[in-house]
């Protein structure tokens, strides 16, 4: 449950590039497009392994071009293999320049990325050429992991121990919400994170009730239980993990929240497998929280994909028309806000395998009160 990401960058090139050139023209032949043009950066690492932040990509049936500026030659020299190379100055330029020479007739771009000005720009520098906003092709690449990237999410996700293991540690009576979180993000420093894939979330007693709720100066206070929800980058790849705590004994009410959390969180994670439907394990969580009597406050989706974006696909959600499939990773994070009161939400992330799943992320669950 994330919207700001500093990802790290990798240093190593990306694998397998050909491979999503080749499913990539699968997908224009399929609408008949005669090239797509990628703007968004972490769709063009995906494609071209460039970890550089200033590049686009244009894969026709018969070319790949990768252009950058004259900051990233060197770097996209080493990087990106297969592609032909296009050094601009002006971006839009050079691409109308590539699209013009090679005679396109239609072009696919990613509108959920490229600004309305500069598609305008476009329209207007490309004449007659037909465009067409296809997001779903670079979004569709990405759904399932390879074994490379699986590596490295795996990777991210176990250095969210050390981040919990510090909560556990640091978080007391009278703790300031900020000071726990930047100790958390000090130890995921230490254990090896580039970045972290979002601003921690730690939200204690009634401001557990935002699901976004950032460390704040408020004091964590015994009796509360406190909502930690953490992620980090290693290598370009996102992790996203969500505990609860409590604050010295838990009440009644506490235990009780998080017992339906768990079980709720617990019955999605089992359905799992290659062949079923996103909406069916939104549904496992949802139907738990509903059956006890808390529908109401459970207002997000279930869960949602991890990558190069802490926020990608598949989408778990009760509108989500995914199908689960091998190697998709993905968060399974049901929860309930009780205004005034508070929250609880539990998170992990889950990879697809041939015959159901494999959690990645390791900490416990039982409700460690502190
Ligand atoms: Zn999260
Ligand atoms: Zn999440």
């Amino acid at each position: 449950m994330v919207v700001l990401k500093k990802n790290g960058l990798a240093d190593k090139p990306e694998m397998k590039t050909g491979r999503r050139v080749k499913s990539l023209r699968l997908e224009l032949e399929k609408r008949s497009l005669d090239g797509l043009l990628l703007t968004d950066i972490k769709n063009i690492r995906h494609l071209t392994g460039f970890t550089g932040s200033a590049a686009f990509a244009l894969i026709t049936m018969d070319s790949a071009w990768f252009l950058t500026d004259s900051r990233y030659t060197a770097q996209a020299r080493q990087e990106v293999k297969g592609f032909r190379f296009r050094i601009y100055k002006k971006a839009l330029d050079a691409i109308v320049e590539l699209v013009k020479v090679q005679r396109l007739k239609s072009l696919g771009f990613e509108g959920n990325n490229l600004s309305y000005d500069n598609y305008l720009k476009f329209k207007k520098a490309l004449g007659a050429v037909r465009l067409r906003s296809v997001p779903e092709i670079p979004a569709g690449l990405r759904l399932r992991k390879d074994s490379a990237e699986i590596a490295r999410i795996k990777a991210s996700a176990a250095i969210l121990d050390a981040g919990y293991l510090k909560a556990m540690e640091v978080i007391r009576d009278g703790t300031i919400e900020k000071d726990a979180a930047l100790q958390i993000e000090m130890a995921f420093r230490e254990a090896g994170a580039d970045g972290l894939a979002f601003d921690t979330i730690l939200a204690s007693g009634p401001r557990g009730a935002l699901p976004h709720g950032r460390a704040s100066d408020k004091p964590v206070r015994k009796g509360e239980l406190v909502v930690v929800d953490m992620g980090v980058a290693k290598d370009g790849y996102n992790s996203d993990e969500t505990r609860t705590l409590c604050v010295g004994k838990a009440g009644r009410e506490e235990k009780k929240i998080y017992q339906i959390v768990k079980d709720a969180q617990g019955r999605a994670i089992d359905l799992i497998r290659p062949g079923v439907r996103a909406v069916a394990v939104d549904k496992a969580a949802r139907g738990c929280i509903e059956g006890a009597g808390y529908g109401r406050y459970f207002g997000h989706g279930t869960g949602h994909g991890v990558g190069l974006d802490v926020h990608e696909g598949p989408n778990i959600g009760p509108t989500s028309t995914d199908v689960l499939d091998e190697g998709m990773v993905l968060t399974v994070e049901p929860g309930i806000y009780i205004p005034g009161w508070g929250g609880v939400r539990i998170e992990d992330m889950v990879l697809v395998v041939k015959d159901g799943f494999e959690v990645l992320t390791g900490t416990t669950k039982d409700l460690v009160c502190l």
